[in-house]
């Protein structure tokens, strides 16, 4: 398997440390708000490629962080006069249900950044001991970017350069550093902010240091996949490089992968300007799997221009294969005899071909393009091959196969069976007599199952009368 890896700028072969084993790290939004579009991309991305390394039968460890301390978050809490933690709280719940609508499996772990003060507090104290980092007069704690050697090395940024003409580089607006450079570790609370003890002040953490120690805690000193969205390399990404290295004296993390920018018709999201869209947003308008597929239907570095005709076209997309896998299923109720034809036998090899070109797109640095193409080929495959007289095996292989690979860009292309009325009256006369017969357990059991199904029972005076829900 092939990742582009953002520190060599080139595409390399993925060998995890431990052979089926792969650490990853996933950037997690700061939860102040709704997440929009833009955030999706990234957990959409990594999500697939997770699923496509499970496929794999690899067993991913896959972390991904919720930003709960932040000055967004605080002055969000200011303006509604509550508790910083009532908001992100708030949001981590809105984002989890986004995530679920949008088909992506929660992490392995979602640590947050205020319950891991602990470990930020050891590592900033090992910077320290280490000479990495210094403390100003007001209990600043900066990293001393000049102190690592290989600054720069994710970003290919050169130091002299950074210091020299391109300050909109450096990171601002902080006074009592030795060098423009540095980057704050640790800093004191202001008035009415949340803050923790620390040996240098009360104060709260950077942003930076959270992911460094999230990343160590929970997957140890060497990672294998560091990712996030493309504007994270700098600073963000280059900073987490340089504490955890200058602390734990280990390579960070060996693969660094970045999705590009989603724009709105061609240009950069921004709410003043009118092209903001949160993911509810476009729930209101489409099936979220229809924002899914056009996310995947482009690879994931180029940047992805998000318009209502290219909706559009995702949404035919999407429904081209929900329609075929409908069909497949009418078919496989009508087909007859379990034994496929020699003809299906060979049609069955020839599909695993679209299969397969599935799968080495994945493997060239998750090229979903190619891959939902694939996907399509098969589609249309098996809307020419199958017919009426097609037998069960063929018919189940076919739209199986289907069904996998979609599930393996976590589309959810077959929705789940309906439970017909017949079927619920059948359950509703076999529970009477389970009571009847004082079967109690067998009775209730029934009514779980019907629940389950979203179907209420009433016991009246008339008999049993039942409603979905
Ligand atoms: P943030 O909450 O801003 O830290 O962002 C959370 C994640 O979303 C990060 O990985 C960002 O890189 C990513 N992200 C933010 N905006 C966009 C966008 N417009 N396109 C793609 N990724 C984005
Ligand atoms: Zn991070």
């Amino acid at each position: 398997m092939k990742i582009y890896n953002t520190l060599s700028k080139r595409k390399e072969e993925f060998e995890p440390h431990e052979p089926g084993k792969v650490s990853m790290y996933v950037c997690g939004p700061t939860v102040y708000n709704l997440i929009h579009i833009g955030n999706a991309r990234p957990m959409i991305v990594f999500d697939t490629v997770r699923r496509y390394m499970e496929y794999k039968g690899w067993q991913v460890n896959y972390v991904s962080n919720f930003t709960d301390v932040d000055d967004k978050i605080i002055k969000k809490a200011q303006e509604e006069g509550v508790d910083s933690s009532v908001i992100s709280e708030r949001y981590i719940e809105e984002c989890k249900k986004d995530m679920k609508a949008l088909n992506v499996m929660p992490a392995t772990i979602h640590p947050k950044a205020t319950q891991e003060i602990d470990g930020m507090l050891e590592m900033i104290s090992t910077l320290l001991k280490k000479g990495y980092a210094y403390t100003a007069e007001d209990g600043t704690v900066y990293f001393k970017t000049r102190s690592f050697k290989e600054y720069g090395k994710l970003s290919h940024k050169n130091l002299d350069d950074l210091r020299g003409g391109n300050r909109s580089l450096l990171v601002s607006g902080e006074d009592q550093k030795e060098d423009p450079l540095d980057f704050v570790l640790w800093k004191p609370k202001k008035e009415g902010e949340p803050y923790w003890e620390s040996p240098w002040c009360e104060g709260r953490p950077g942003w930076h240091i959270e992911c460094s120690v999230m990343s160590k805690k929970y997957l140890g000193d060497e990672i294998d996949i560091h990712a996030g969205g493309e504007d994270l390399i700098f600073p963000h990404h280059e900073n987490e490089i340089a504490q955890s290295e200058a602390a734990n004296d280990k390579t960070f993390a060996r693969y660094w992968m970045h999705n590009g920018f989603l724009n709105i018709d061609n240009k950069k999201m921004s709410k003043s300007a009118g092209n903001f869209f949160t993911v509810r947003d476009i729930g209101e308008k489409y099936d979220l799997q229809v924002l899914r597929f056009f996310m995947l239907s482009a690879h994931y570095r180029s940047p992805l221009n998000f318009s209502a005709e290219l909706m559009e076209a995702a949404k035919n997309g999407y429904e081209r294969i929900v329609t075929s896998v409908s069909n497949l299923n009418y078919l496989l109720e009508k087909a007859q005899g379990d034994v496929p034809g020699a003809e299906e036998e060979k049609a069955m090899e020839e599909a695993k071909g679209f299969v397969q070109k599935f799968e080495a797109a994945m493997e060239d640095d998750f090229n979903t393009a190619d891959a939902v193409s694939a996907i399509f080929e098969l589609v249309k495959f098996a809307n020419t091959n199958v017919t009426e007289q097609s037998s069960r095996a063929f018919v189940k292989a076919l739209k199986e196969e289907i069904v996998m690979l979609s599930d393996i860009c976590g589309l959810i292309v077959e929705k789940a069976d309906e439970i017909l009325d017949s079927e619920i009256e059948a359950l509703i006369q076999e529970r009477q007599e389970a009571r009847k017969a004082k079967n109690f357990a067998r009775a209730d059991e029934i009514r779980n199952l019907l629940s389950e199904q979203g179907i209420i029972l009433e016991d009246t005076r008339e008999g049993v009368k039942w409603k979905r829900a």
